[in-house]
């Protein structure tokens, strides 16, 4: 590992139970009408959706609620959620959700001075330098989105997931309460922490970490590896849920440095295929491709190894399958909606969507050797 580098995470963090009171007092600094980004689901039946209206009026910012996010973000909401900020006047957004959420109000704060295809700008075709002050307040601890620039969307027309890169959509601020965790159904809160989990390990095996990423990725995995089990045990366990919710924060900045490696770069094709939840594909893939890559990196396995209760690389992946077994999460991507008839597409499109994560894996693999990975997913 390289000792030269450059960290600029410029997001202020507010952790800790309790923390989402802050939301109007934080949002005010940045602005006086905001677009409030959620979807149609928890934030409503929670009552927190309500909360933060409440929260943003004591302040005196107004807000105009966008509730058409859904699962794996598209274009399209991108562009109608910019209609709404401009028809608004929003000098301000606030994502109040899951990754989801976060990520499609990243877009659209970036959209909203960045006109086209976003694609555009995805793809390096074009660039931004402004975007709205954007607060996240996540309501799952999974994506980490809300300590970095990353937005993934898809573009419905071409089934491409990608994320838009650009350190202007770091949010401002992001307020991070533990407590919001802790309605999570069961099977959603295990994939997404199966999701932080990945984050870590993939950064710390990344080939472009660098120290202060190596010292997120340990203590974000250790954190996850100790409290994953908990925290789905016992919803009320305000302290796992912290230690998860930190552990999950810590992947999302990870990844905002040191990138994501195979297992995410070859999730990507099937959640843009099939519309299938992350961290369940993510469950499907990532035994399958570590078990041919442990010997490429055996130092950094037999480091995840261990943490994860094992002795070395030989067991890496007995112990990431035990994990899964325990949380529910064994999967395989035919279970997932995958195909036989998909595997020459997610092949093609791994390598068009997913180059550099790819090229950051500790094995780099050939075209045919992702195309076998992806049968012996299935
Ligand atoms: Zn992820």
């Amino acid at each position: 590992m390289s000792m030269e580098f450059n960290y600029h995470l410029p997001v202020n963090l507010l952790f800790g139970v309790g923390k989402a009171e802050l939301l109007g007092k934080e949002t005010a600094k940045y602005g006086t009408k905001a677009l409030l980004v959620t979807g149609q689901g928890s934030t409503k039946r929670t009552g927190l959706l309500d909360r933060a209206l409440g929260l943003l009026t004591e302040a005196g910012v107004a807000a105009r609620v966008f509730d058409k996010v859904t699962p794996n973000p598209i274009t399209d909401t991108v562009t109608e959620g910019v209609a709404a900020a401009k028809a608004f006047g929003a000098d301000v957004v606030v994502a109040l959700g899951g990754g989801s959420i976060i990520d499609c109000a990243k877009a659209i704060a970036f959209a909203f001075f960045n006109e086209g295809d976003i694609f555009d700008y995805i793809y390096g075709r074009k660039t931004g330098e402004r975007a709205l002050p954007l607060i996240a307040v996540p309501t799952t601890c999974g994506t980490g989105s809300e300590g970095n620039c990353f937005a993934v969307l898809t573009d419905p027309t071409t089934g491409d997931k990608k994320s838009l890169r650009n350190m202007v959509s770091v949010p401002k601020a992001s307020i991070i309460d533990p407590a919001l965790m802790t309605t999570m159904p069961a099977p959603v809160a295990a994939s997404v922490m199966f999701d932080a989990l990945c984050h870590n390990m993939e950064a710390y095996l990344s080939r472009t970490i660098q120290p202060l990423v190596e010292m997120q990725a340990l203590y974000g995995m250790r954190l996850l590896a100790e409290y994953i089990r908990p925290a789905l045990r016992d919803h009320a366990d305000l302290d796992a849920w912290s230690a998860v919710t930190l552990g999950s924060t810590l992947g999302g900045m990870c990844i905002n440095t040191a990138g994501v490696a195979a297992p995410h770069g070859m999730e990507h094709p099937a959640s843009g295929l099939k519309n299938i939840v992350h961290g369940r594909g993510l469950a499907a893939l990532a035994p399958v491709i570590y078990r041919e890559s442990v010997v490429y990196a055996p130092d950094k396995f037999g480091d995840i190894s261990r943490i994860l209760g094992g002795t070395g690389p030989a067991d890496f992946t007995e112990q990431l399958n035990a994990l899964l077994e325990d949380i529910g999460l064994k999967t395989t991507l035919s279970k997932e909606g995958i195909t036989e008839a998909d595997i020459d597409w997610m092949t093609e499109n791994c390598l068009k969507v997913s180059a550099p994560a790819m090229a950051a894996h500790p094995k780099v693999f050939t075209k045919e050797e992702i195309c076998e990975l992806y049968y012996k997913a299935l």
